[in-house]
């Protein structure tokens, strides 16, 4: 079994020709809701790829929350154990669409009750999984707990460092595995990206987009090509790299194995709409492999 421990959100996207300025009032084009949360997306990501999947998170019991939780069931994931708060709203994401950018406003709510005392009472399903995967939509100091049990039980843990803001330098020695995209990998390194894979070898797996990933294994670099797709939205192609990683890992992949067949996964989920809309099966990703 794969652990996911993170955030589970709502999506609320509003398409607009006209951001409002101050106090001002515009007509939108259209108003959609996507599940969404890194945590959520990751494990949405696994479960698809027919791996028994847990999640441990936290959400409120509003409308929000009752339809992630049913979502995340009807994908596989096993939810029993994320906890509800009945007096904290679901983390949303309000997203506004315009043509010049995108702005996204996050409210955590129930995520950021999500704390070591709750983690403790899961403690042996973190301890009972072949590989945990975490990222940083949750309080550091969670994180942390989480990184510390798998460090003490030999579980190994792919820490996403998404939001990079988030990032404490003591994780870097408590994760397996640290994958930031690039522009997080420069934040939390410095510019000198060689000499950062090369401090790290076989831990740290830089993700670069449409290029695909890299590595530093202990001897040489490893560029691991991604594939040439015609992209049609690529949010959710960093969760779907992670999850499907932690999958080849909980496999019996090597490194570099896990990594071509992420980036095979992650070019299948670019191809369609929304964060978990074009997340694949098995047969998909092998089908792309072969
Ligand atoms: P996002 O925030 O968009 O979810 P990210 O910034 O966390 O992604 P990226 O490095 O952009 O991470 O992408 C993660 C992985 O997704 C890449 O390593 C690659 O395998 C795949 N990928 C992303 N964009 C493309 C693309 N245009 N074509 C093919 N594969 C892609």
């Amino acid at each position: 079994m794969i652990t996911v421990v993170g955030s589970i959100n709502m999506d609320l996207v509003v398409e607009t020709n006209h951001v409002p300025g101050k106090g001002e009032t515009k007509l939108g084009t259209s108003f959609s809701t996507h599940f969404g949360g890194k945590g959520a997306n990751q494990a949405v990501a696994i479960a698809r790829l027919g791996k028994e999947t847990g999640m441990i998170g936290a959400c409120g019991t509003d409308s929000y929350g009752e339809k992630a939780l049913k979502s995340l069931k009807q994908e596989n994931v096993n939810t029993e154990n994320v906890f509800l708060f009945p007096n904290e709203t679901t983390g949303i994401a309000t997203i506004i669409v315009s043509e010049a950018d995108n702005r996204i406003i996050v409210v955590p709510g129930a995520n950021n009750l999500l704390t070591s005392g709750e983690i403790e009472r899961v403690k042996q399903q973190i301890i009972g999984s072949e590989i945990v995967v975490i990222q940083l939509e949750i309080p550091a100091e969670t994180v942390q707990t989480v990184l510390k049990i798998c460090k003490e039980h030999d579980v190994p843990v792919v820490l996403n460092p998404a939001p990079v803001d988030n990032f404490k330098e003591k994780f870097i020695d408590l994760a397996t595995y640290l994958t930031p995209n690039e522009s997080e990998c420069i934040s939390i390194f410095g510019e000198n990206m060689e000499q950062s894979l090369e401090r790290y070898p076989n831990k740290l797996i830089v993700t670069l987009g449409d290029q695909g990933a890299r590595y530093y294994d202990g001897e040489k670099h490893i560029f691991v090509e991604g594939f040439r797709v015609e992209p049609v939205d690529t949010t959710g192609a960093g969760d779907t790299f992670n999850g499907s990683f932690a999958y080849g890992l909980a496999e019996g992949m090597g490194i570099e194995e896990a990594v071509r067949f992420a980036n095979a996964s992650a070019s299948i989920s670019v191809e369609k709409q929304g964060a978990q809309g074009g997340m694949p099966a098995l047969g998909e990703v092998l089908l792309r492999l072969s």
